[in-house]
């Protein structure tokens, strides 16, 4: 089951690769016909941008696709390694990375079985008779971390962070958001997505007639979920999305639901007394929809939640479909990834500490670990010196936010305590078995977590991870093994290179913790209000220029990007260069930097963050990410700050005129 905790990320992307000889900054893929001060990212990118091409089984292509691509040939050895070891011990990690390589890789075998892995789930769901059996059954698809009519979680309590709190939440559609049922843009989506479900159906094995009316059946339910669920601004905003009330109050206000059966069935056995809403208009929604819909059509959506999730990890049939709606439809792709990655990504998705253990012990290298924490040290001390030199914040806000920096944890690399996957059983059986066995596993985890305290020590992405995050309930950033590596960061590289990268991915992931979402968890990682309200108010204003820059940019044909939605990133990415520039000072100790190539250290660190978000997007995956994603499109990611900051302006000599340029009065200025 997904967490369901506000985590805010450095990307969107599951994918990451690296042309790892090349120390620093790439002169050749510059285009210095570009004038810096009008297209930095032209500038910095121009001949990558006009010399590359979008592998045809990707729907976009940067500098955090090149590094995964490494990543993920130094994941195949190991996993081929394990596959071929025919000594691992019984129900050790290697035997469970080898098994579930190698059952993943049969092709002929998953041929054979076609759907029947899924098949007892099906017939759970084809006896349902009444509402407890529904509910009941919700709970059995959820324990196999599926997802269906609504969220149950366990998860730290946002008010009380070193308390585990149980949280229901509206779940996911099969469309990519709310808007998509409704809004005359998306209808053609919508045809595709009709056209997808009856496919899914067929090769369940309905009659054509059958399989469209249950199509229709599905998409008509979903629209009605949509129509209570939270859209996409309002899921950036905790405040809303907090509504504690106790277990027996919420279970009789949904009455229809039947909450308690569910909770039996779900194995929630140790006693609790409160619960959180995250989305109380969803389940008022719910409680009604419950009973307007039929039991046979309710079947009907189960089915569908249940061979939609499980699709790509069936025979061909039903990952061909899969990919032709969800990767060639939404994103543009062109082929399906080879198999193997496609294995390396579940893999890794389900038992990401087993492999994750294997990957760090063979290629992460312990010197960039250190380096990366003295860099780690150095923009601390730069995000203490800027808040302490802030002229919109009053003294005690000051003293406030300085606790909350003294006070987020790092963790760096790879989990100081691994997973113990002895009790999860992961077999040459079936690979779609292997995968719900592992959500369980997970599931069972979490289940468990109910009554105990918060472990603060746990991690949220798997090492080989090519990303970062902000946890705003442990109060903390992390940083897998797999983006300490070129060409966010390189212990051969000069400090410019690393501090304008690597370093503003340490700033952007602390920045969080003071954007406009962070700023509402204080020091103990409690969703609490630590502000004054004018200094709140020079906060909002102050973002609020961001929220406009961003606004205005148009990403392709008329579609601007979301200022609103992106706000946070967009704020992250400000503080994190700016505050990464000034940890660059520190490490000069006075010092003038050095030119290489013709470039200061000052020019140097900028077209290095302006290199690591060079990115090639299909015009599909583009217009998802502005409709869906909290991060702006990789251009606007450098065209935005840096048009912001004084430091850049000193560095290329930007003046009025230059289309850089933005008057004091719109320059933005926050951390
Ligand atoms: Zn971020």
């Amino acid at each position: 089951m997904k967490k369901t905790l506000i985590k805010t990320t450095l990307i969107a992307l599951t994918a990451m690769n690296v042309n790892a000889q090349n120390p620093g900054i790439k002169i050749a893929d510059m285009d210095k016909s570009i004038d810096p001060r009008d297209d930095f990212y032209q500038y910095a990118n121009g001949t990558w941008i006009k010399n590359t091409k979008i592998p045809a089984q990707e729907s976009r292509w940067g500098s955090f696709n090149e590094l995964a691509d490494h990543n993920n040939d130094n994941l195949k050895k190991i996993l081929e390694e394990c596959a071929a070891d025919k000594t691992a011990k019984p129900g050790s990690n290697k035997q469970k990375i080898g098994d579930f390589y190698h059952v993943g890789m049969d092709t002929v075998k998953l041929e054979k079985e076609g759907y029947a892995p899924i098949s007892p789930l099906l017939a759970s769901i084809n006896k349902i008779a009444n509402k407890t059996d529904l509910l009941k059954t919700v709970a059995e698809i959820h324990t196999q971390g599926l997802s269906s009519l609504f969220t149950f979680a366990v998860d730290a309590d946002e008010k009380s962070s070193n308390d585990n709190a149980i949280y229901f939440a509206q779940t996911r559609l099969g469309l990519p958001d709310k808007m998509y049922y409704t809004d005359a843009k998306y209808e053609k989506i919508r045809a595709a997505y009709k056209k997808h479900v009856e496919n899914i159906f067929s090769l369940l094995g309905d009659k054509a007639d059958v399989a469209a009316k249950n199509s229709e059946t599905v998409f008509n339910i979903e629209s009605q979920l949509a129509d209570g669920s939270m859209g996409r601004i309002e899921l950036r905003d905790p405040d809303k999305q907090y509504n504690k009330l106790t277990k027996v109050d919420f279970f009789n206000k949904q009455a229809n639901l039947d909450l308690n059966s569910y909770i039996v069935a779900a194995g929630a056995t140790a006693p609790f007394i409160d619960v959180i809403v995250r989305q109380p208009l969803y389940f008022d929604k719910l409680n009604q929809v419950i009973n307007t819909v039929s039991i046979a059509d309710w079947k009907t959506y189960l089915r569908w939640c249940t061979a939609h999730q499980t699709a790509s990890f069936l025979s061909a049939a039903f990952v061909k479909e899969n990919f032709s709606f969800y990767s060639a439809t939404l994103q543009g792709a062109k082929e399906m990834k080879p198999r193997w990655k496609r294995v390396s990504a579940t893999i890794d998705g389900s038992i990401g500490e087993a492999l994750g253990q294997i990957f760090v012990d063979k290629y992460f290298d312990a010197e960039s670990k250190k380096k990366v924490n003295t860099m780690v040290d150095n923009l601390f001390t730069a995000f203490k010196e800027r808040i302490n030199t802030r002229v919109w914040m009053s003294d005690v806000t000051k003293q406030k936010a300085l606790e909350k920096l003294g006070k987020i944890m790092r963790k760096l690399g790879y989990p100081d305590k691994w997973k113990d996957y002895s009790t999860l059983d992961i077999k040459n059986d079936s690979y779609v078995a292997n995968v719900l066995r592992s959500n369980h596993y997970e599931y069972k985890r979490m289940i468990d977590k109910i009554g105990k305290p918060v472990d603060k020590t746990e991690w949220g992405m798997s090492p080989p991870t090519v990303n970062a995050y902000y946890n705003p309930s442990y109060n903390e950033i992390v940083f897998p093994a797999g983006i300490m590596q070129p060409p966010f960061f390189n212990a051969k590289a000069d400090d410019a290179a690393n501090y304008g990268v690597m370093g503003a991915v340490i700033g952007h992931e602390l920045t969080h913790g003071f954007d406009d979402q962070g700023a509402k968890y204080d020091a103990d990682g409690n969703l609490k209000d630590w502000w004054t309200a004018e200094d709140m108010k020079n906060f909002e204003s102050r973002t609020g220029l961001v929220r406009e820059q961003f606004d205005a940019y148009v990403a392709i044909d008329t579609l601007h990007v979301n200022g609103q939605l992106t706000l946070g990133e967009n704020i992250a990415d400000l503080g994190g260069l700016t505050m990464s520039y000034y940890a660059y000072k520190l490490s000069l100790k006075g010092a003038k930097s050095k030119v290489i190539d013709g470039f200061t250290g000052e020019q140097r660190f900028f077209i290095a963050w302006a290199q690591g978000w060079k990115t090639l997007s299909r015009d599909e995956a583009l217009k998802q990410l502005i409709a869906t994603n909290p991060h702006s499109p990789g251009n606007f990611r450098v065209l935005g700050p840096l048009s912001n900051m004084k430091e850049f302006y000193e560095a290329f000599n930007v003046k009025e005129g230059n289309k850089m340029y933005r008057p004091d009065n719109k320059r933005a200025e926050i951390w």
